[in-house]
């Protein structure tokens, strides 16, 4: 059997990150959280006590801006500024060094990528789906499934960004083909099991929270704690670069 590994990850950090961090750890599942200090949509965040539990729990506590503010139309200096600040209240929050990021909404913009790596990041995380290895680019890492009951026109989109690919598209045709999250899953984590690499799943905790995924979340972790053995589940700071 292939080589694979297994990183989740959790974006916006949410109050019910916490609830979604006890539901990984009874799997034995590791997690990276991505904190953004305050939400300008208006959802809450974490209390810094919060962030401090996880991270002695052992989950990654990454950064995901100081507002949550999407890049893509924002000046090069407001956006330095967000990925500066974001990183240094997680850091004195935390009292250690914070090394990942992921971008609000999946897009860089023009100025996020050069952004991330002059705030000192060691990675970032996008939104594209249906790879099996981070992709060949750190600083706009890619993932293999949202746990997110997408529709046909949200999977074929997502596909498309960054130019499609014959071989992703056959990991978004497993996923839409199977109709539903559980066989989704199971779907993707058979090809990965198959060809080995990095199963990433990300979501929001909120978003399993508002659906009530909670149920099938806990079944997703079953089935891939029962897939992928325990030392090979990593946060996402720690995949081998
Ligand atoms: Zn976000």
């Amino acid at each position: 059997m292939a080589d694979l590994r297994l990183v989740t990850s959790w974006d916006d950090s949410h109050p019910v990150d916490r609830r979604l961090a006890a539901l990984l750890a009874r799997h034995g599942i590791a997690g990276t959280f991505f904190v953004p200090a305050s939400n300008r949509e208006g959802r809450p965040v974490m209390a810094p006590a919060d962030l401090r539990a996880l991270a002695a729990e052992g989950f990654e506590i990454a950064a995901h801006t100081r507002d949550h503010r999407r890049l893509a139309g924002l000046p090069r200096d407001e956006v330095g500024r967000q990925l500066a600040d974001g990183r240094r209240r997680l850091e004195d929050i935390l009292g250690a060094a914070v090394t990942g990021f992921a971008y609000p909404g999946g897009h860089p913009g023009p100025h996020g990528r050069q952004a991330a790596l002059a705030a000192g990041f060691a990675y970032a995380r996008g939104t594209e789906m249906f790879r099996l290895d981070p992709g060949p680019d750190r600083f706009l890492m890619a993932t293999t499934m949202q746990f997110h009951p997408h529709r046909w026109a949200g999977l074929a989109r997502n596909w498309l960004r960054r130019g499609g690919g014959f071989d992703r598209f056959g990991l978004a045709w497993r996923l839409a083909a199977a109709g539903d999250l559980d066989r989704g899953l199971a779907a993707l984590v058979e090809t990965g099991l198959a060809r080995g690499g990095v199963f990433h799943l990300w979501s929001h905790g909120w978003e399993i929270d508002e659906r009530d995924l909670w149920p099938a979340l806990d079944r997703a972790c079953a089935l891939l704690a029962a897939a992928i053995p325990p030392g090979r589940r990593l946060t996402v700071r720690d995949l081998p670069a």
